[in-house]
């Protein structure tokens, strides 16, 4: 249900074990949504350095990314690091000839059923198995399957200027993204997606979306050094993030967002949602279980959430600290050391200063 990245990975492999798969796409086809520029971030995929060569060799999954990241500028409201090596890939998504779930639906042979009004029960009385790939918590919450942590708030608009596509820029700043992020996405030498993204909080006034990107906008245009012009622009409110309890039940499996990829922490899903899709599919042709195939990826999504609750309590002279040091030999370190795992040990590294917070304020 949903031939997103998650969908998409589990019937190309289990195409290949010889199962073919009915699939079930609510939209008039493939990624009919706006476009905008992702980013698969090697820092975040640990112990996998390479994830587009990962999936090609160890999966049979060929992706085509937009380009290699090879430089990541961070700026805080006072600071600026530049990190240099083999940071990533960028890439494209929605509406395009080149986005993931378009360069994926053109590795599936079975027929993709677009309009599909098909519900979960409506399957479950049809098939014998359902992969439930519809990108977000919710069929996982109705059926009772889904702890929310958090949702979040995002804008972003396309636009266009000179840039270098082998880079993205990326700003931890309150005053544009109250406890989140920005980032200046390239999906082209002339254009690049920008984006605000924040989490919603529940015990506060909410901040005026408005006010929040005219900011970011006119700080991304001073960093950037050139007037942006906007051609296209999106808005998501209440993204929910969070994590299934079970990751199957009876016959069905949790993929992608519906399983829990995307990170708490910065928001990034798309490694873990292919490789869901995968995982589900070699259960289904008897070649592994999907709890624990997922195991390690619910453990990067606790660690993520440590980190999450972390940057809830930095102010922007936190930032100001964390890119200092990120800017002087430990940026470099972190990159550069193939076999540490950033996320992993940050996060256990902050465990104890997050329950003495939470101590402190409660
Ligand atoms: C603005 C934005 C920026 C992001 N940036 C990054 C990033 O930089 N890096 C990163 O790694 N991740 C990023 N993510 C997260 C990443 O895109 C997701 O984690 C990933 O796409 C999840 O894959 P999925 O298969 O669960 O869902 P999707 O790929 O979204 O696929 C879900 C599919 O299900 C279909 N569907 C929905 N309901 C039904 C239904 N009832 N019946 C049939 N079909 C249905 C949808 O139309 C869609 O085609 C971003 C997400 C957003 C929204």
């Amino acid at each position: 249900m949903g031939a997103g990245l998650s969908g998409l990975a589990c019937a190309i492999t289990l195409e290949k074990f010889g199962i073919e798969p009915a699939i079930f796409e609510k939209r008039s086809r493939v990624g009919d949504r706006f476009v905008n520029g992702e980013i698969l971030f090697s820092l975040l995929t640990r112990p996998v350095r390479d994830c587009i060569a990962y999936l090609s060799e160890k999966h049979g999954i060929y992706l085509h990314p937009t380009a290699n990241l090879q430089k990541m500028t961070l700026y805080s409201p006072q600071e600026k690091a530049v990190f240099e090596g083999h940071l990533g890939f960028t890439n494209v998504r929605g509406r395009e000839h080149n986005a993931f779930e378009a360069q994926l639906s053109r590795q599936v042979k079975s027929p993709i059923r677009f309009h599909s009004e098909e519900t979960y029960e409506g399957l479950l009385s049809h098939y014998t198995h359902v992969v439930m790939a519809a990108g977000d918590g919710e069929y996982a919450k109705q059926t009772r399957n889904f702890r929310e942590d958090l949702t979040v708030s995002l804008r972003g608009a396309t636009v266009e200027g000179t840039f270098d596509r082998y880079a993205v820029s990326a700003w931890l700043d309150n005053d544009m993204a109250p406890s989140g992020y920005s980032f200046c996405i390239p999906l082209s030498d002339t254009e690049a997606t920008i984006v605000i993204a924040y989490p919603d909080d529940p015990h506060k006034e909410p901040p005026d979306p408005e006010l929040l990107w005219d900011r970011f906008y006119e700080r991304a245009c001073r960093d950037l050094n050139q007037p942006l012009r906007i051609t296209d622009q999106f808005q998501i409110t209440g993204y929910p993030v969070g994590i299934c309890r079970s990751a199957r039940i009876g016959n069905t499996f949790y993929v992608g967002n519906c399983f829990g990829s995307l990170m708490p922490y910065l928001g990034f899903g798309q490694f873990s949602a292919l490789l869901t899709g995968v995982y589900a599919a070699f259960d289904l042709a008897g070649q592994g279980h999907y709890e624990e195939l997922t195991a390690p990826l619910r453990q990067s999504y606790e660690d993520s959430l440590v980190l999450r609750r972390a940057m809830e309590r930095l102010c922007d002279s936190d930032y100001d600290r964390i890119v200092r040091m990120l800017g002087g030999r430990l940026g470099g370190r972190l990159i550069e050391n193939e076999h540490l795992n950033p996320l992993k040990t940050i996060s256990f590294l902050l465990r104890p200063y997050i329950k003495w917070k939470q101590g402190v304020t409660s």
